[in-house]
Protein backbone atom coordinates (compact mmCIF):
# COMPACT_ATOMS: atom_id res chain seq x y z
CA UNK A 1 0.00 0.00 0.00
CA UNK A 2 1.41 3.25 -1.04
CA UNK A 3 2.60 5.12 2.09
CA UNK A 4 1.75 8.52 0.66
CA UNK A 5 -1.76 8.19 -0.90
CA UNK A 6 -2.99 5.03 0.97
CA UNK A 7 -4.59 4.29 -2.79
CA UNK A 8 -2.72 1.87 -4.99
CA UNK A 9 0.63 -0.80 -4.26
CA UNK A 10 4.07 1.06 -3.56
CA UNK A 11 5.48 -0.34 -7.09
CA UNK A 12 8.39 2.03 -9.01
CA UNK A 13 5.50 3.00 -11.58
CA UNK A 14 3.03 4.43 -8.81
CA UNK A 15 5.27 5.90 -6.69
CA UNK A 16 7.03 8.13 -9.56
CA UNK A 17 4.18 8.28 -12.18
CA UNK A 18 0.77 7.71 -10.72
CA UNK A 19 0.21 8.77 -7.30
CA UNK A 20 -1.45 11.53 -6.56
CA UNK A 21 1.50 13.10 -4.47
CA UNK A 22 4.00 12.17 -6.89
CA UNK A 23 1.82 14.32 -9.68
CA UNK A 24 1.80 16.94 -7.69
CA UNK A 25 5.77 16.70 -6.78
CA UNK A 26 6.18 16.66 -10.53
CA UNK A 27 4.57 19.66 -10.73
CA UNK A 28 5.57 21.81 -7.98
CA UNK A 29 9.22 20.74 -8.97
CA UNK A 30 8.76 22.21 -12.64
CA UNK A 31 7.46 25.26 -11.33
CA UNK A 32 11.14 25.27 -8.90
CA UNK A 33 13.24 25.08 -11.95
CA UNK A 34 11.01 26.30 -14.80
CA UNK A 35 11.87 23.59 -16.85
CA UNK A 36 8.88 21.07 -17.97
CA UNK A 37 9.84 17.54 -17.11
CA UNK A 38 8.51 14.89 -19.88
CA UNK A 39 7.06 12.23 -18.11
CA UNK A 40 6.74 10.13 -20.74
CA UNK A 41 10.93 10.10 -21.74
CA UNK A 42 10.53 9.25 -17.77
CA UNK A 43 8.59 6.19 -17.89
CA UNK A 44 10.98 4.80 -20.49
CA UNK A 45 13.73 5.58 -18.48
CA UNK A 46 12.16 3.75 -15.62
CA UNK A 47 11.07 1.05 -17.89
CA UNK A 48 15.06 0.60 -19.05
CA UNK A 49 16.22 0.34 -15.49
CA UNK A 50 13.58 -1.94 -14.44
CA UNK A 51 14.58 -4.54 -17.13
CA UNK A 52 18.44 -3.95 -16.13
CA UNK A 53 18.44 -3.43 -12.47
CA UNK A 54 17.04 -5.57 -9.71
CA UNK A 55 13.99 -4.75 -8.17
CA UNK A 56 16.86 -4.16 -4.84
CA UNK A 57 18.23 -1.35 -6.71
CA UNK A 58 15.21 0.01 -8.05
CA UNK A 59 13.61 0.78 -4.58
CA UNK A 60 17.45 1.64 -3.48
CA UNK A 61 16.92 4.34 -6.58
CA UNK A 62 13.39 5.30 -5.52
CA UNK A 63 14.25 6.27 -1.87
CA UNK A 64 17.21 8.39 -3.27
CA UNK A 65 15.11 10.53 -5.71
CA UNK A 66 12.55 10.84 -3.21
CA UNK A 67 14.16 11.92 -0.19
CA UNK A 68 16.79 14.02 -2.55
CA UNK A 69 13.68 16.10 -3.70
ZN1 LIG B 1 0.39 6.71 -4.03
Amino acid sequence: MCSYCRFSDEGINHLFLQCSFAKALWSWLQDMIQIAINLLFTILIFNFLKRSWSSQGMDVLASMVVHAI
